[in-house]
Formats: structure tokens, sequence, C-alpha cells
């Protein structure tokens, strides 16, 4: 059984966390929290005071940490991950961050002969707790391949994107077509208010028809179509407005510096700043209805 550090038990962190002490492995958590500290040892985790000494030691490193500021101070900082990890160490880092950064680290982590992947999820809170996550995988095949079994054990469905950064550039990429999706079923929904056409009948016909995606069918803006939608208990997250708009600000951070045109995806980012703005990034980025509701 490895020694797992695993940094960052928040929403998302502490299910996945609970999957590889379930699987018999020694978990090491790390949280600025003292509560989610708290819930990891209730669960059979153990605590350590810092990254370098949760890194010390450890087999595999797994990090799900908010940003690539987080990210950067934790494999970069002094008595980081780099610094503290012994060579031939596994790190997985499942955070949502930007590109640049995760080759950033990734180099960084060669250099010291550790093995590295950036493996970003899709899936959510419900996806980390059933253990049926997508993971997204950037690194090299010997990295991938020993990752893999690490990351079965928290997901269901494990793709390996291509070289490092890679699995990054395909979550942003995924969740600019979500972003944008959820406004289009969005303003149909709004039109078809204002037309007289009632909410379950267009869901009827356009979850049969060419404007069936996931946004309509698994995740529906509005109450009773699909019960198990945030919709249906006022908005509440799920997934937040918050994360979707930095999504969609790293996709339009990517676009520039690769010189992609997406003019959709500069439009949702735009729509989901103005909806945060408003005082609703804590709420389900389904509620954007709303805004295009002028609620
Ligand atoms: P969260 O805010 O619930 O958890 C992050 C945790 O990291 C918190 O417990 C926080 O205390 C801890 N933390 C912050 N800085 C730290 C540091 N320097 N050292 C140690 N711990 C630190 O966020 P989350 O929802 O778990 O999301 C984590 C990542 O997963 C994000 O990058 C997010 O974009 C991505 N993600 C989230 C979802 C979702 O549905 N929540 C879905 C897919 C991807």
């Amino acid at each position: 059984m490895a020694r797992i550090a695993f940094i960052g038990l928040g929403n998302m962190g502490f299910p996945m966390a609970q999957h590889l002490i379930k699987a018999g492995h020694v978990v090491i958590g790390v949280d600025v929290n003292n509560e989610a500290m708290e819930r990891l040892i209730a669960s059979g985790g153990n605590a350590a005071d810092n990254v370098g000494a949760a890194a010390t030691g450890a087999n595999i490193i797994v990090t799900m940490l908010p940003s690539g500021n987080e990210v950067r101070q934790a494999y970069l900082g002094a008595d980081g991950i780099v610094e503290r990890a012994a060579t031939g160490t596994l790190l997985i880092d499942s955070s949502t961050i930007d590109v640049a950064t995760a080759r950033e680290v990734a180099a960084a982590a060669e250099a010291k002969g550790l093995l590295m992947v950036d493996a970003p999820v899709s899936g959510g809170v419900t996806g980390a707790q059933n253990g049926t996550l997508t993971f997204m995988v950037g690194g090299e095949e010997a990295a991938f391949n020993n990752a893999k079994p690490i990351l079965d054990l928290m997901g269901k469905t494990i793709v390996h994107a291509g070289g490092p950064g890679n699995g990054q550039a395909a979550k942003i990429c995924n969740n600019m077509v979500l972003g944008i999706s959820m406004i289009a079923v969005s303003e149909a929904f709004v039109l078809a208010e204002k037309l007289g056409l009632d909410a379950q009948k267009l869901f009827d016909i356009s979850s049969k028809s060419s404007g069936q995606c996931w946004a309509m069918t698994s995740y529906c803006p509005v109450p009773g179509p699909v019960p198990t939608s945030p919709a249906n208990r006022d908005y509440q997250a799920g997934f937040t407005a918050n994360m979707m708009l930095k999504d969609l600000k790293l996709a339009q951070d990517a676009a520039k510096s690769a010189k992609a045109t997406t003019p959709l995806g500069a439009g949702a980012a735009a729509i989901y700043d103005q909806y945060v703005d408003s005082g609703e990034g804590t709420r389900d980025f389904s509620g954007i209805i709303r805004f295009l509701r002028g609620e």
C-alpha cells in the first residue's frame, strides 16, 4: 500500500481522499482549513503540518487546490513538493489551473526526477463522492501509466490527453463548451417563457431534438424536467458560478496566448462575470438563467 500525501481537502479533495483511504492506502493530508483536517482524521486519514512534511517520505502526492497560485506555491515554494519529494515520486495535480503553470511545474518536477501528471477532473462533487470522475491527464507515458491505478480508485473515465499541460487544455476547452451551452439552453428557456411555451414541453422536444446537450438533459436550468439539477434546490451549488467564471477566464487567457478565435467563449466569460458581479458567485452556475431573465 502506498503512502499518499493529499494537499487540498475541500469539496472535491476530501471525497477523493476518502476513496484512497478505503482502498487501504495511508493518506497524509494537508489543508489550511482546520475543519477539513478534522474531517480527514475522522475518516481514517493522517495530518501533516505543512506541504513539505507531507511530501517527505510519500510515494505519491495528490493536489486538489483552488488555483494556479496555490499549486505553484505547493510545488515550487520553499520547502515545497519539488524540493522535498524523493526521486521517482509520482505527482498528480487534479486542480483546474492555467496550462502555462501546469507546464512550468511539470518541467521543474521532471528536472528533479519526479513523475508528474496534470489530471483535472470533470464530474463535480457527486462524481468525487461516487468515484465516477473523468480525469483528463497530461504527462509523459510513464507518469500516466503509474498514475492510472490511483486515478482508477477515484474516477471512472481516465483519458491520456497528451504531454504535460494537455489535461488542463482539455479541461478548459470542455468547460468553455459547458459555459456557452448553459447560457444557450437558459436563453432558450427564457425565450420559451416569453412565447408562452411551457418549460416541460420545450424540454420534452429539445431533449429529443438537435438542441439536446448535457446542460439541457443532465443539468436543466429550470426546475422540473431533471429532478437532480440544482434548479430544483434554489440553484444551490453544485458547480459555482465563481468556478465557471474561473474556467472561462482560463480559456480566454489560453486563447489569447495561443491566438485562437473564441468569440462565444469571450461572450460567456463576460456574461458570467456580470452574474458573479451581481453577488451570485457562490450559487450554481445554472442560476445564470435568473440573470438572463433579469431577476
Ligand atoms: P474548495 O475550495 O472546496 O477546496 C480547496 C481546498 O484547498 C480548501 O479546503 C482550502 O482550504 C484548501 N487550500 C487552499 N489553499 C491551500 C494551501 N495553500 N495549502 C493547503 N490547502 C489549501 O475547492 P474544490 O471545489 O474542492 O475545487 C478544487 C479544485 O477542483 C479547483 O481547482 C476547482 O476548479 C476544481 N474542480 C472543482 C469542481 C467542483 O465541482 N467543485 C469540479 C471540477 C474541478
